[in-house]
């Protein structure tokens, strides 16, 4: 699944490519399923973005806005698979949930993999759209200081006990970030996916804090993960340290042998040696 860094690289890419294009026709998916959220119907989605102008996209959390000019608003989001330019002549993926071609011959195309949301608005409205709206400070915002990031650990402590995974993927309270980035964020604030938050001590906080804006900037540096794909197909350039295929092999920072836990809804790969 696509998490902030992925998001990002996604709205460049829209910006080099694709803003300023003009839609001659665009279609929902030919191969629906449940988890592919849709906000129009196949008639009205053609109807409302034909003629439509792409904008400047911007990314924020794990959304991305592309302003289809004058008037509407395109949002992708919470999904992952792929997004995809392809030049006059390319030839069209089998299936698709989203298909939009350009008055250049150009088109795009949009796969979702397990869930995502693929919905037009009137622009304005996206940002009343439920997770879009009240979303917290993400990693990026310069809002997003130490200063924030302690408060908001003070904040929780008060409410149920989480974990420092959960503190990363649940609940959106830090938007963006998602199961993949979490294993390598907290590989390098030294902390073990369930440590709870509510006794991190000031320099684990300070610790975690670095970690969360170095590797989110990291990611984004390299054009998001290396297992997605970016608009063209390419995959990010960004290898986790620990996903599956650091299992069984020794941790970079202290040669203890780095493990798999299930936790919290999913795999977690750490080395117990150094991250407590
Ligand atoms: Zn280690």
């Amino acid at each position: 699944m696509f998490e902030l860094p992925e998001f990002v690289t996604l709205s460049r890419q829209f910006n080099e490519t694709l803003q300023g294009k003009t839609v001659l026709k665009g279609t929902l998916g030919n191969s629906p399923h449940k988890f592919v959220w849709y906000n129009r119907s196949h008639e009205e989605f053609e109807r409302l973005i034909e003629g439509k102008t792409v904008g400047n996209a911007t990314a924020r959390g794990k959304w991305l806005f592309v302003p289809l000019e004058p008037g509407y608003v395109l949002l992708l989001g919470e999904c992952g698979g792929k997004v995809l330019f392809h030049p006059p002549g390319a030839k069209l993926p089998k299936k698709y949930h989203l298909y939009i071609t350009f008055d250049d011959s150009s088109f795009l195309t949009a796969t979702t993999q397990m869930w995502g949301a693929m919905e037009l608005y009137e622009e304005g409205a996206e940002q009343d759209r439920q997770y879009v709206k009240d979303m917290r400070i993400t990693p990026i915002e310069p809002e997003f200081t130490f200063s924030y990031f302690d408060t908001l650990i003070d904040d929780l402590a008060t409410g149920k006990k989480r974990s420092a995974k959960a503190l990363l993927t649940q609940d959106q309270l830090i938007p963006g970030l998602g199961n993949a980035i979490a294993q390598d964020i907290l590989y390098h604030a030294r902390l073990s996916p369930n440590h709870p938050i509510d006794d991190l001590d000031l320099e684990q906080r300070r610790a975690l804090y670095d970690a969360i804006v170095h590797t989110v900037a990291a990611v984004i540096e390299q054009g998001g993960r290396y297992d997605e794909f970016d608009l063209y197909g390419n995959r990010g350039g960004y290898v986790r340290l620990m996903d599956k295929n650091a299992v069984g092999r020794p941790c970079t920072g202290c040669g203890g042998v780095v493990e798999k836990i299930q936790y919290l809804g999913g795999a977690c790969y750490y080395c117990p040696a150094c991250q407590g």
